[in-house]
């Protein structure tokens, strides 16, 4: 079972929604904003394991090339270039995708293995959290979304997605049983909540909206969802109380009150998802 947690815009409050989530639900926990994750800051895991991610790309050997140029037409990416009869690889821009290695008619090309990031996987009490992190400077988060993805099974398991509805944010909702819509009630909440609906709609995913800091019941978040027929599974009010907590690096659920709000959440959830 995978749900993953996805917002419109950075800042509506995903990363709280997911990690608070998670502890309640004694969830797996996989913190795949890997360009900015903060899950750890609040779930606190003692971390067990750490590796590398890597990417393979392609190392020419001068002496078997002989400058046809076959790799530099096949690398859709434009990666590869022929400068002073020699091919030289613009390494950011390489996917990895083996093609050039493939077409080399000498057998020039040899695939090396280069660093993009990390994973790091460890318990907060009993609940499992991973997170991955892209170095800086590396455009390409996927083989590190992909990585941490590898450890879903039947339990089930909170994704906390990139903000926006970049291909980051597609990588993490593939094969999710349902995502969660955080939003809210601003004009430029609604604005990316509505992209973010038409991003899981046209990826056939269940979803349900939670609106987080909201003043008043009637808002324009509500409004929208009405005349969409898109569930709310959960209302989250403005709160001094919360936000110092979040500045604290505390869970929400260590309140009472906000853990109810969170146990009714998941009450919402169980009658919106068939669980395995
Ligand atoms: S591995 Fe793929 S992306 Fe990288 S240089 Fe070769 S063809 Fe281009
Ligand atoms: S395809 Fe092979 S032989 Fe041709 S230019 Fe590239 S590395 Fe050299």
């Amino acid at each position: 079972m995978q749900i993953t947690i996805l917002s419109g815009k950075g800042g509506t409050g995903k990363t709280t929604i997911s990690t608070n989530l998670a502890k309640v639900m004694k969830a797996r926990y996989i913190d795949c904003d890997v360009e900015e994750p903060n899950g750890f800051i609040f779930l606190k895991p003692d971390i067990e394991e750490s590796s590398d991610v890597f990417i393979p790309v392609p190392k020419v050997d001068k002496d078997k090339c002989i400058s046809c140029k076959k790799c530099v037409d096949r690398c859709q990416f434009n990666a590869l270039a022929f400068v002073n009869k020699e091919i030289v690889l613009f390494e950011k821009l390489c996917h990895g995708c083996g093609a050039c290695s493939l077409i080399c008619p000498t057998d020039a090309i040899s695939e090396e293995q280069r660093i993009i990031g990390k994973t790091h996987k460890g318990k907060s009490d009993d609940l499992e959290c991973l997170m991955g992190i892209l170095n800086i400077g590396e455009p390409m988060a996927g083989p590190i979304i992909s990585k941490l993805k590898k450890a879903i099974d039947e339990k089930t398991t909170i994704i906390d997605s990139a903000p926006g509805s970049s291909c980051n944010v597609v990588k993490a909702l593939i094969d999710s049983d349902y995502a969660i819509l955080v939003t809210e009630p601003t004009a430029f909440g609604l604005h990316d909540l509505k992209i973010a609906v038409e991003l899981v709609r046209n990826m056939n995913i269940p979803f349900g909206v939670i609106i987080n800091r909201a003043d008043d019941y009637e808002n324009i978040i509500v409004d929208y969802c009405m005349d969409e027929n898109i569930k709310i599974i959960g209302i989250i009010p403005f709160s001094k109380q919360i936000a110092q907590l979040y500045s604290q690096g505390k869970l929400l659920i260590e309140n009472n009150e906000y853990r109810n709000i969170f146990k009714k959440i998941i009450k919402e959830l169980e009658g919106e998802i068939i669980w395995s």
